[in-house]
């Protein structure tokens, strides 16, 4: 084991030819920089794909690589690392990351940092520092971690960003095709509304598929529940983030209404938030994601859901697959999990930015046993890195 000897965060930017969750919507107008918000739920977005990375060095030459959020001000988050966490962590050893996580929470957390853009900044660096203390022990994070319960995890498609219904469930039966059963609507691009985009996919991949709405936080708790009790008539798998986030009180009702598993926490940073919803059952199914928490704080928050018999099955979103692959490592070695998102359009969607060790075919993620979270950026993509 060796000391920590370098933190340094990068900015990564990717262009694409269609946002996002598809083409935007009539109102749905970019501005100078990029961004837009769409009409669903009233949440910024980028026309690019763009993720902040953290690389950390020892003084044995173990290099770890983390990464978290970077859509919207990424150098929000470099900054906190490059001005704060970074003189913080070196000097300390890799392989102690959830102590170091602790100890980096505390530093602001009577200022009221208890999300955001600084637990995001945690997120990558613990990542990282999990990253290089595999990879100085030769072991993989799962291996780290107390070894896999699981060699591969089930993986469910989400989103269909297509400009249609029906080419939305054209591209789902193509995937049911490639032996994928499983989906789940974006419920701010289903333009015809949730319950008749359920409806149609229900009636094209038959009575097995399991079918799931991502509600994007945009009902209050009594229009959530009529929603939800209408998708219930076609068979709903599970009913996601139905109401605004803070409304601990709204959410417990609504899961309690409804017949449908209610899936929630992809926004949530810590322990401390999860536990307020654990604790008035305001979810069945928890959805934690590791570009905001990191490895550290998801083994700990995802103990104490499966502690209270929540099932766990963890969120993906827009990254180069770092984030994504330490996810993959631990989702492995977790009880209570049962699968993991798949997001088809952002999955190795410039290949050759890191190297292989990550699949997802025939309904599962296949995840190699290599050291650290089993993938590594590759030259390309180290030469598209903008310093912070
Ligand atoms: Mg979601």
């Amino acid at each position: 084991m060796s000391r920590v000897t370098k933190v340094e965060p990068f900015v990564l930017t990717l262009v694409r030819d269609e946002p996002y969750l598809g083409v935007l919507r009539k109102g749905e107008d970019k501005n100078e920089k990029g961004y837009f918000v769409r009409k669903g739920n009233n949440t910024v977005y980028l026309d690019r794909d763009r993720t902040v990375l953290v690389r950390v060095e020892t003084e044995s030459g173990a290099v770890g690589w983390g990464e978290t959020y970077g859509l919207a001000a990424p150098r929000a988050t470099t900054e906190i690392i490059s001005d704060l966490l970074s003189d913080f962590v070196i000097g300390r050893e890799a392989a102690d990351a959830a102590a170091i996580h602790s100890d980096l929470y505390d530093l602001m957390r009577v200022r009221g940092y208890f999300g955001g853009f600084y637990l995001d900044a945690l997120a990558a660096v613990d990542i990282a520092l999990w990253d290089a203390a595999g990879r100085e022990a030769g072991k993989s994070v799962a291996e780290l971690l107390g070894g896999r319960c699981r060699n591969t995890l089930p993986a469910y498609v989400s989103g269909l960003p297509k400009p249609t219904l029906d080419e939305r469930v054209e591209l789902a039966k193509g995937w049911q095709e490639k032996g994928f059963n499983s989906f789940k609507i974006a419920g701010t691009v289903a333009d015809d509304g949730n319950v008749k985009e359920v409806a149609a996919l229900r009636s094209a991949l038959g009575p097995d598929a399991l079918i799931a709405c991502d509600m994007h936080w945009a009902y209050d708790p009594d229009g959530a529940i009529a929603e939800i009790k209408a998708m219930e008539a076609h068979d709903l798998w599970f009913a996601e983030a139905p109401i605004e986030p803070e409304d601990i009180k709204g959410l417990a009702r609504v899961a309690q209404s409804v017949e449908t598993p209610i899936g929630a926490g992809e926004e949530w940073r810590t322990l401390y938030e999860a536990q307020l919803r654990f604790d008035v059952n305001g979810l069945q199914i928890f959805q934690p994601e590791m570009g905001h928490i990191g490895i550290s704080e998801f083994v700990r928050i995802t103990e104490v859901a499966h502690s209270q018999g929540i099932s766990i099955l963890p969120h993906a979103t827009i990254g180069v697959g770092i984030f994504l692959a330490a996810s993959l490592q631990t989702s492995l070695t977790l009880e209570g999990l049962i699968g993991h998102e798949f997001q088809h359009s952002i999955f190795n969607r410039v290949p050759g930015l890191v190297t292989d060790g990550l699949s997802c075919f025939e309904g599962a993620y296949h995840v190699a046993g290599a050291p650290g979270i089993g993938i590594e950026p590759t030259e390309k993509l180290i030469s598209l890195l903008e310093p912070a």
